[in-house]
C-alpha cells in the first residue's frame, strides 16, 4: 500500500535544519504537526553528528529530511553525492552528511539545500501555493536562494547559488568593493547582515529606518529581483530571513525593481506594482522546517535507503 494512504497516525518524520551556527531538529507527524523541537549549536561533525543521530534514533523516525547550508553535491551520479563541498566551515568541508545519516539511522533520508527546501515548502504550502514556479531568497548571515520550476527544486549542474550573483555597486556605496571572500561584490558580499555591519559599523537590526543603509539594501535586492525575473520568469519572489524582518524594505525593493525593469516586462503583477509578487514567506519563519518535513515525507514514500 502507498504509505501516504495508510493513515499511519503514529508515523514520526525527522526534519533537520542544518545551519552554520545551529542544528534544529524537529519531529513532525504525517500531517505536518510539530511534535518535538530541539536546537543544538553547530560544532565539528565529530561532536555534532553523534548528538543528532542519538536524538533521531530515540525518536524512532520513519524517515529524515535534511535542509542544509551549502554548497552541496546533489548529483546522484557523483562519487561525492550528499557531501557538503566548498563551505568556509572547514570542519564540514567534504563531509558525507547524507551517507552518515543513512548508515547510522537506517531509514530513508533526503538531502537538499536549506533554501531549496524552503522554496519547496513555500510552493506547496505557503506564498506560492498553486503556482508552478517561485524563487525563495533568505537574507541574513548569508544570502541563499532556492528555485522551483515545474513544481520541483532546480538542481542542474549543482544547485542555484543566487546569493553569489554579481551585482553593480551603487554609486554612493562607501564599500562598493564588497565583502565576499570568493567574489567580493556578489549579492551576499554587498547585502548580507555581516556586509551591512562591515559597511556601517552598526548591526543591521540597530540601523534606523531612515538610515542610508536601507536605500543601498533595497537597491541590491531589487537588482536580484530584476535578475531573477529576467532569468527564470518566476510567478512569485519570496524574501525571508532576518534582514527581511525590516518590513519597510518590501515597498522600497518593489519600487526599485520597477525602476530597474524600465517598463520592459508587461504583466498584471508588474501593473499592480509588484505588491503581490515580491512578498514575505507565507509560512513565516517555518519555511525551512516545513521544507525538511516535505523531504522526509517524500523519502518515506519513496522508501529505500
Ligand atoms: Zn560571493
Amino acid at each position: 500500500m502507498h504509505p501516504s494512504t495508510t493513515g499511519n497516525a503514529s508515523l514520526r518524520l525527522g526534519a533537520l535544519e542544518a545551519g552554520g551556527t545551529k542544528m534544529v531538529m524537529s519531529i513532525l507527524d504525517q500531517q505536518g504537526v510539530m511534535l518535538e523541537r530541539v536546537s543544538i549549536p553547530t560544532r565539528t561533525p565529530q561532536e555534532t553528528m553523534p548528538e543528532m543521530i542519538a536524538f533521531f534514533r530515540d525518536q524512532q523516525i520513519g524517515s529524515l529530511g535534511v535542509g542544509c547550508f551549502g554548497p552541496l553535491d546533489l548529483n546522484p551520479a557523483s562519487p561525492a553525492y550528499g557531501c557538503i563541498t566548498a563551505t568556509p566551515k572547514l570542519d564540514w568541508r567534504n563531509y558525507p552528511l547524507l551517507d552518515e545519516f543513512r548508515r547510522a539511522l537506517n531509514v530513508p533520508v533526503l538531502l537538499d539545500t536549506d533554501v531549496n527546501g524552503a522554496a519547496l515548502a513555500e510552493s506547496r504550502l505557503g506564498a506560492a501555493q498553486g503556482l508552478g514556479s517561485c524563487v525563495y531568497v533568505t537574507i541574513g548571515t548569508g544570502i541563499g536562494g532556492g528555485l522551483i520550476i515545474g513544481g520541483e527544486c532546480v538542481h542542474g549542474l549543482m544547485h542555484p547559488e543566487m546569493g553569489h550573483q554579481l551585482l553593480t555597486p551603487h554609486p554612493e556605496d562607501p564599500s562598493p568593493e564588497g565583502f565576499c571572500p570568493y567574489h567580493r561584490r556578489c549579492l551576499e558580499g554587498l547585502a548580507s547582515g555581516p556586509a551591512i555591519m562591515k559597511r556601517w559599523g552598526i548591526p543591521a537590526q540597530e540601523l534606523p529606518e531612515d538610515h542610508p543603509a536601507w536605500q543601498l539594501e533595497a537597491y541590491y535586492l531589487a537588482q536580484m529581483c530584476h535578475n531573477a525575473m529576467m532569468t527564470f520568469s518566476p510567478e512569485k519572489i519570496i524574501l525571508g530571513g532576518g534582514v527581511m524582518h525590516k518590513e519597510f524594505l518590501f515597498p522600497m525593493i518593489r519600487e526599485k525593481t520597477l525602476e530597474l525593469l524600465g517598463g520592459y516586462i508587461s504583466s498584471p503583477a508588474v501593473d499592480a506594482g509588484l505588491a503581490d509578487y515580491i512578498v514575505s514567506p507565507g509560512l513565516g519563519d517555518n519555511s525551512g522546517v516545513m521544507g525538511a518535513w516535505l523531504l522526509a515525507r517524500r523519502a518515506y514514500e519513496e522508501g529505500g535507503n
